[in-house]
């Protein structure tokens, strides 16, 4: 059942980034979505995270996200932080496989911070491969 799944994984990333920050941080929900235009993934809602968190245990946090988002068979294409814009508390972790048309939005992107609420921590460039795939389909 996938719930449980979910149920598991919550409490799983609620007890790793608690295990690297030494104090309490709690994931107040952890949600799938799928969008209309295609893009879909995973939303884990958190409090107690700041910014500054993330770039000190970048590594090892995307790490645990990365195994955590294959376990759910989310591809970990894409991972990032959303920020409550103006500060540096972390709102939301999102695992996200962007549709063709939403990617280059944020493959154009240089740096982390494209937006001022949103933190890049991984994101897969798909440049040559998903030309080719392109050119057998027939699009251009
Ligand atoms: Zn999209």
């Amino acid at each position: 059942m996938i719930t449980e799944k979910l149920m598991e994984v919550r409490s799983e990333i609620e007890n790793s980034v608690r295990a690297l920050l030494a104090r309490p941080v709690m994931v107040t929900e952890l949600d799938v979505f799928a969008l209309p235009c295609g893009c879909n993934g995973m939303t884990v809602n958190i409090r107690g995270l700041e910014l500054d968190d993330i770039e000190v245990f970048e590594e090892q946090m995307l790490s645990h996200f990365r195994e955590v988002a294959s376990r759910l068979d989310i591809p970990p294409s894409f991972i990032f932080a959303r920020l409550i814009p103006g500060s540096s508390v972390v709102a939301a972790i999102n695992w996200r496989v962007l549709c063709d048309r939403c990617y280059p939005e944020f493959a154009r992107a240089r740096g982390k911070t494209p937006r001022p609420d949103i933190y890049i921590m991984h994101l897969e460039r798909r440049g040559d491969k998903a030309r080719k795939g392109k050119m057998r389909s027939g699009k251009m």
